[in-house]
């Protein structure tokens, strides 16, 4: 569904991704996983067109798209959830998530609108409750689960998720784990960078190791978790 090749990208004339090869297979979950500034978000801001290659091709599903801009991407169904949440503080809950809407359909009243909405609130019942509150008083937990649910209102094919364990409360972050496993099994397509390498690993089948801005590793979950290195130092487990 993508495959990067040699894929190179950074901030004025500054490198920070070199020669990223990767494939997501479609109904995959993949993780990458990499200590802080290892250049997860700059491969996601990549994938997702918030960040201009400076070498390299992003295919996806068959398409050139490394020339197209981040919306034209999200019309394709790429979509991202970003570090931080970056929800819109000042607006509701249902103001957030008809964003996620118009993302997609460039309108507040899509055909399907109810059933977006019915979906979102199905694996987020505390988003309905909340609904007519304004986002920026949901607590970093409800933030997050809100950023994924305006996510789903653009009906992605590939959801693209930078640290969503970020700041939150092990129940919480497991309570958002469970959902991003359900949402993978019902076919969904994710791509996962996380610190968090242990519920990565977890949700996700394949995943890749980061390290300043190259893939150093790559292998089943399975394999993963049973490397040497990955157990030291993104698992903290001594041998
Ligand atoms: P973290 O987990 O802390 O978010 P990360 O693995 O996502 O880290 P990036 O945020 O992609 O890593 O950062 C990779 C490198 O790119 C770092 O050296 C960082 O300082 C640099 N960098 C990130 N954003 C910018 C920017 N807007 N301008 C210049 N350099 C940047």
């Amino acid at each position: 569904m993508l495959t990067l090749t040699n894929l190179n990208a950074g901030y004025n004339q500054i490198g920070v991704l070199y020669d990223i090869n990767m494939t997501v297979n479609q109904g995959e979950a993949v993780t990458v996983i990499g200590i802080n500034g290892s250049g997860k978000t700059t491969l996601m801001n990549t994938i997702s067109g918030l960040i201009k290659q400076t070498g390299g091709a992003i295919d996806f599903q068959g398409q050139d798209i490394s020339s197209l801009s981040a919306d034209r991407r999200v019309g394709l169904g790429i979509v991202q959830v970003p570090e931080g949440r970056q929800i819109f503080s000042p607006l509701t809950v249902l103001e957030n998530l008809y964003l996620g809407m118009y993302a997609k359909y460039r309108h507040y009243n899509a055909q399907n609108k109810n059933d977006l909405l019915d979906y979102a609130y199905n694996l987020f019942p505390v988003l309905h409750e909340r609904r007519a509150q304004k986002a920026g008083t949901l607590s970093g937990g409800e933030q997050q689960m809100l950023a994924i649910a305006r996510s789903l209102m653009s009906q992605p094919k590939l959801l693209l998720l930078d640290e969503p364990s970020l700041g939150l409360a092990p129940l919480v972050v497991e309570k958002i784990f469970t959902v991003l496993k359900e949402l993978n099994q019902a076919g969904l397509t994710v791509l996962l960078v996380e610190q968090n390498a242990e519920m990565a690993l977890d949700v996700a089948q394949r995943g890749y190791v980061m390290d300043v801005g190259s893939i150093v590793l790559e292998g089943t979950t399975a394999e993963l978790k049973g490397n040497r290195r990955v157990k030291e130092i993104y698992l903290g487990e001594a041998e």
